[in-house]
């Protein structure tokens, strides 16, 4: 494999010919030399090319490279004269692979992060969409590398499921009946049995059910895939198709799940710093300043405990300055999980025990009769980043919540059956993938932390 501008850049001058492959990012020509940034996107920032135009003595050729060019250069590394780099490419020839004409979309000036989100298909060639991208990458990895280290195994759930329980958020249906004239039943309803599963299917909106049925077989498992749901919302947090981070631990308690929770956290944090240096150091600069030093924050710091009633109690002291007010009961909402982290515990912070009202019917019930042992991670400047839970592992008590949330009992007679067979404790969480991507760069828009975002009323390329 050839040499990528990233690794050309760490070695040092040197005789050898070198040949390197990329696409001009800019050009700036005078009167006897001629400089190119050239990039590959490996690292963001390029390789200077320097040409002395009386030796290259090419006019034409070098009048034709213009931004956005395919090219091969071939030459020597030497010192660089500049300060910005340590070296650059002395050029002895030059190919152009492919041209560029005038109307590349992509020109020198900024552009604003809207007009890139319209080119998508060329978008990662600009250094914050490329820096992203490779930084979404090495948080995957790390992500992998993290839960496969510790021996969890990586379980892939469905993507189409047809048992509508999870209960988590607005689905997409999945259909191959004629829309135009579905088949109906005798009451006019449409007749699902005619339909390609012979049932109701949708797209997943979140793999933790499923993922809890092989946790309880294999002890310890994640899950790292798409999901999908049909929020209208528009907001800058949330996409149509995400991709979701689910480890479920059997024999596990909440506090747990919680200490799993927080060394994962910084765990992923610490690999992007380390390994990912230059593209966070261009967003620290370019995107949000201070970036850097918040994630070393939560790095060191250890998190911080609450109850949610706790959390309810700090809260309702400055009730006056909140949009929304709280009481015991309420949902806590972004304003109020700032607050938490930055001003009450000025750390991260993970608040436990929830009332049963605004949770999801697994969580394992309190014995006060009120609360479950659901668990949010906060961090500054976001809020939540983590939500998770230990699952009701009693029979009873999860039929018993199925039936007062008026749920559909048959639809969950696999997962209630896991409560009848060797049932044992056993937590999880679930990490969005897009918005630990958009933690760490920065990036404020979810939809430009991933490659084709996809949301209300847009899913283009
Ligand atoms: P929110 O209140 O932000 O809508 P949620 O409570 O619906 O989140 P969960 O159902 O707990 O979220 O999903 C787990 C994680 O998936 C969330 O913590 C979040 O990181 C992420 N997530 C949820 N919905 C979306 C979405 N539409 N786009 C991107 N990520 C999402
Ligand atoms: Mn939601």
């Amino acid at each position: 494999m050839k040499e990528r501008i990233k690794e050309i850049l760490s070695r040092g001058p040197s005789e050898e010919v070198l040949v390197v492959d990329g696409w001009v990012r800019t050009k700036r020509d005078s009167k006897n030399v001629c400089f190119l940034e050239v990039n590959d996107g490996s690292v963001v920032k390029g390789l200077q090319v320097v040409i002395d135009k009386a030796s290259f003595n090419n006019d034409e050729l070098l009048s034709s490279v213009t931004t956005g060019t395919a090219v091969e250069c071939t030459g020597r590394l030497v010192a660089s004269q500049g300060g910005a780099q340590s070296v650059e490419l002395a050029l002895s020839k030059l190919d152009v692979v492919g041209p560029c004409p005038a109307d590349y979309p992509l020109q020198k000036k900024r552009h604003s992060i809207e007009f890139l989100r319209e080119i998508a298909h060329l978008r990662g060639r600009t250094n914050m969409i490329g820096a992203a991208m490779r930084v979404r990458s090495s948080l995957a990895y790390a992500i992998h590398s993290y839960f496969q280290d510790r021996g969890f195994t990586y379980i892939n759930t469905p993507l189409i499921t047809t048992s509508d329980c999870e209960g988590a958020g607005e689905t997409f249906q999945v259909t191959t009946l004629d829309l135009e004239a579905p088949p109906r039943k005798e009451d006019g309803s449409v007749d699902y049995s005619k339909d390609f599963f012979g049932k109701k299917a949708s797209l997943t909106v979140s793999g933790q059910l499923e993922g809890e049925t092989y946790a309880l077989a294999l002890r310890d498992i994640y899950t790292f895939g798409p999901t999908f749901r049909a929020e209208n919302s528009n907001t800058t947090r949330h996409l149509a198709e995400f991709w979701m981070v689910e480890p479920e631990m059997a024999f596990c308690d909440l506090d747990g799940d919680a200490e799993v929770a927080e060394d994962f956290l910084k765990h992923i944090f610490s690999y992007v710093l380390e390994h990912c240096s230059s593209d966070m150091d261009f967003f620290d600069s370019f995107v949000l300043k201070g970036n850097i030093d918040t994630l070393r924050h939560v790095i060191e710091t250890p998190f911080a405990r609450m109850t949610y009633t706790d959390a309810i109690a700090e809260l309702e002291k400055v009730n006056s300055r909140f949009e929304f007010p709280v009481h015991w009961g309420s949902d806590i909402q972004t304003e109020h999980e700032k607050f938490l982290t930055e001003e009450v515990c000025h750390s991260p912070v993970i608040v436990t025990d929830y009332p049963k009202e605004i949770k999801a019917f697994y969580m394992k019930q309190n014995d006060d009769g009120r609360t479950v042992r659901g668990m949010d991670v906060l961090v500054p400047r976001l809020g939540e980043i983590i939500g998770g839970s230990e699952r009701e592992a009693d029979y009873d008590k999860l039929l018993g919540r199925i039936r007062e949330l008026g749920l559909e009992e048959k639809d969950y007679w696999w997962y209630l059956e896991t409560r009848r067979f060797g049932s044992v404790p056993h937590s999880g969480f679930g990490l969005g993938f897009e918005r630990a991507v958009q933690y760490v760069t920065g990036i404020a828009n979810i939809r430009d932390v991933i490659p084709y975002p996809r949301y209300v009323k847009s899913a283009e390329f």
